[in-house]
């Protein structure tokens, strides 16, 4: 689903340049679960947000089903992630206006399908929460807006779902619980999955394993 070729990224802090990513490879197939590992500021996240199109690499290619994202206008690359790309963080990042079942239809929305909101009742089912579709971000748990987020970046059949640290701000068992979820979700829909995480024995609950060190990424054998 997902390729990568000799993919670079700086940032420029005033006069220095950080060179976070010196040419990554990385190729995940459909329907693959790997995890990707590595120190704090190794530059996962800045990774994943490439892997999104929220960021632009500086260098190198990134395809999707061989679609590189290089020539695509902003638009195209906006709307193969609303439609292909799943994304969970750290910080679950609901919208805190809107309720646990519109947070979760707002994909569906932007994509100019809004009448297939069954979708929406099928993930809140499938994520534990129809009994708190009508809750407002700040009158659910860490775990449960967890949930409202993984339910919300499925809701679309994505072909990929990318999650950092996706349970990283919850305590073990919810976190645990959290992380069965994605993992029989990924299994159930045939997703492909993409997870970073500093946690090893996460990490081995994934097909393959890959470090990301120096700027570059490396299979574990
Ligand atoms: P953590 O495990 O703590 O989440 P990480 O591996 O996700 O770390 P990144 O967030 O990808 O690390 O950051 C990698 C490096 O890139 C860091 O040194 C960070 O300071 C730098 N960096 C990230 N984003 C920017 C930015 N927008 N501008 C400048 N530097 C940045
Ligand atoms: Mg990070």
């Amino acid at each position: 689903v997902l390729t990568l070729d000799e993919v670079k990224k700086d940032f420029s802090q005033g006069e220095e340049v950080l060179n976070v990513l010196k040419g990554v490879d990385l190729n995940v197939s459909e329907g693959e679960t790997i995890a990707i590992l590595g120190k704090s500021g190794s530059g996962k996240s800045t990774l994943l947000s490439l892997l999104c199109g929220i960021d632009d690499a500086t260098s190198g290619n990134i395809s999707y089903r061989s679609n590189s994202l290089k020539n695509l206008n902003s638009e195209e690359i906006t709307d193969l992630r609303a439609k292909h790309i799943g994304v969970v963080f750290q910080q679950f990042h609901l919208l805190e206006h809107l309720n646990a079942y519109e947070n979760v239809l707002l994909p569906l929305e932007v994509n100019g399908n809004s009448d297939k909101s069954e979708r929406v009742d099928y993930f809140l089912e499938k994520v534990g929460m129809s009994h708190r579709k009508s809750h407002f971000p700040n009158q659910l748990s860490g775990g449960e807006k967890q949930r409202i987020a993984i339910a919300r970046a499925l809701v679309t059949h994505p072909g990929v779902l990318l999650a950092d640290e996706p349970s990283g701000s919850l305590d073990e068992n919810t976190g645990g619980e959290v992380m069965d979820l994605i993992f029989d979700i990924v299994r159930d829909e045939r997703m492909s999955l993409v997870l970073v995480t500093h946690d090893k024995d996460l990490a081995k609950r994934c097909e393959k394993i890959y470090h990301l060190e120096n700027g570059v990424l490396s299979l574990e054998d």
